[in-house]
């Protein structure tokens, strides 16, 4: 068995996945954790909802920042056409 590791604990794993996900780890922290979480199925399966779930969500603000900045964009050149017309 793996004695450099400690004992899996499923609570404590509630406590870190959004620290990993959230980028507020270390790399060598989120190694350990990886590892740690690959013991267990069930925090691996519960790892990887949340895991896409944050990316499901970034998307979605990414997707409406970008659509915001377009529509920014699109009336901005309107709003240019219509003064040129006028002129
Ligand atoms: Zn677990």
């Amino acid at each position: 068995m793996e004695q450099s590791l400690p004992k899996h604990d499923c609570s404590k794993f509630v406590e870190q996945v959004f620290l990993v996900l959230d980028g507020e780890m270390s790399e060598e922290e989120t190694n350990l954790f990886i590892q740690d979480i690959e013991r267990c199925s069930h925090c691996l399966q519960h790892y990887n909802i949340e895991k896409e779930l944050k990316a499901f969500l970034a998307n979605r603000v990414e997707r409406k920042c970008c659509s915001e900045t377009l529509r920014v964009s699109i009336m901005q050149q309107i709003s240019d056409l219509s003064d040129q017309e006028s002129l």
